[in-house]
């Protein structure tokens, strides 16, 4: 069969569910019949088509499974991370956290990725800077993929399974860096997300009634083991930023950083030495 008219094909099954058919057609005929994309624009012919496998996918895309836990794998700051329905699909607003803080990044320093799911944010950091990086995930079946993603890539990441609204024990070391991108959706709010989002895990995305008991969290908990002189950055849903600069006000605001889309979305805070 014809690469193009068989990603054709699929896109217009996928239709009814997706506003990116095509794109999503082409992940599958890629990721299932060892194509490239070239392969597709070239209209060649596939020597593979699990047809089986394939319909298996289009019927889990078309019940509301997003493409990601399809495949298994989804990339993220130009590496691919593994995931399942029990992480948080890596989102490209999220490579802002990992880009904002980087220039102050080296093999010397020492991070924390608190509520760490997949590990994308502390593995992309410790393959781009070489800084350590300490991944805290809370919950077994994100912490076994964070572990194997850790080993996918060699990364010099260390995790650890810990549920940061406890007061953190005498193995957290200080750090010079926090990161984090924390549940942060309102609960009354859970229930108006899309569809696909609805089987993202609840843990990974409830915040508690306002949004922000994670970020009060990590205030009381980690940011007593942050050096003089280090930063923290979170990520934050939309509206959110001043919430978080109250919620910190007892450290600097460096800077609140917009996405793509014009929205806050990355907040910046110092520890003054
Ligand atoms: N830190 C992970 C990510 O950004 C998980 C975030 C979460 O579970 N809220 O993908």
């Amino acid at each position: 069969m014809r690469a193009d008219l068989l990603a054709r094909a699929i896109a217009r099954q996928l239709e009814p569910v997706s506003d990116c058919a095509a794109f999503e057609a082409k992940c599958l005929v890629e990721h299932f019949c060892a194509a490239g994309i070239d392969d597709i624009y070239l209209q060649r012919e596939l020597a593979d088509v699990p047809s089986a496998r394939l319909q298996e996918a289009i019927q889990q895309r078309l019940q509301g499974i997003p493409l990601q836990y399809i495949l298994g794998e989804w990339d993220f700051c130009g590496n691919t991370f593994y995931v399942n329905e029990n992480v948080l699909i890596p989102r490209p607003e999220t490579e802002l956290l990992c880009e904002c803080l980087a220039d102050k990044m080296s093999p010397g320093t020492y991070v924390y990725d608190l509520c760490a799911g997949s590990g994308c944010i502390a593995i992309s950091v410790a393959k781009a800077t070489g800084a350590q990086v300490c991944a805290v995930e809370k919950y077994t079946g994100a912490f076994s993929v964070l572990q194997r993603n850790i080993q996918k890539h060699g990364a010099r990441v260390q995790a650890k399974q810990w549920d940061i609204t406890e007061a953190p024990d005498g193995s957290f070391a200080p750090a010079d860096i926090i990161l984090s991108n924390p549940p942060y959706i309102a609960k009354g709010e859970l229930a108006t997300l899309q569809r696909e989002v609805q089987r993202e895990p609840q843990t990974a995305l409830d915040g508690g009634a306002d949004g922000f008991d994670f970020y009060r969290a990590i205030c009381r908990n980690f940011m007593p083991l942050l050096k003089p002189g280090g930063y923290a950055a979170f990520e934050i849903g939309e509206g959110q930023a001043e919430g978080l600069r109250q919620i910190f006000s007892a450290y600097r605001h460096i800077q609140t950083i917009k996405d793509y889309n014009g929205i806050e979305r990355v907040v910046i805070f110092g520890k003054d030495s």
